[in-house]
């Protein structure tokens, strides 16, 4: 049987954001290294979960993500500050393709979302 075709491979994560979206409250875990290298403003997007820290998820993506619709481009508000885990998820590896393959039409949706929502408030 032929295996689906793989995702293409945006060129700036900055257009893409897809690894930063879940439902799952356990999607990006925050170390104790992670928790030491974030500021006041940045810890305020983790949260506890017995005694693990992860990034809140708030509307199906990670707290820290700001999508903007006008410009069509996902920014981590905390980039300098991010987790580990975000660190170690490069543009292009298999594990890009794999968020890619499972998530790519989430942020697209998301997007809309919002413009909807900016047009009714
Ligand atoms: S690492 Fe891959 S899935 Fe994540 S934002 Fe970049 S291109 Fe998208
Ligand atoms: S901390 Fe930044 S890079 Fe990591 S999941 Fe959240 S928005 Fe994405």
């Amino acid at each position: 049987m032929p295996s689906a075709p793989l995702p293409v491979v945006p060129s700036d994560c900055l257009l893409c954001g897809t690894c930063c979206f879940s439902d799952l409250p356990e999607y990006i875990r925050v170390f104790g290294v992670d928790h030491d290298r974030m500021d006041d403003d940045a810890r305020a997007l983790t949260e506890f979960i017995g005694n693990r820290c992860y990034m809140r998820i708030e509307d199906g993506h990670c707290a820290a993500l700001v999508p903007d619709p006008e410009t069509r481009r996902f920014v981590c508000s905390i980039y300098p500050m991010r987790p580990d885990a975000c660190r170690s998820l490069d543009r292009g590896t298999s594990a890009c393709l794999g968020e890619l393959t499972l998530k790519q039409d989430r942020p697209p949706l998301a997007l809309e979302a919002l413009v909807r929502k900016n047009r009714s408030g």
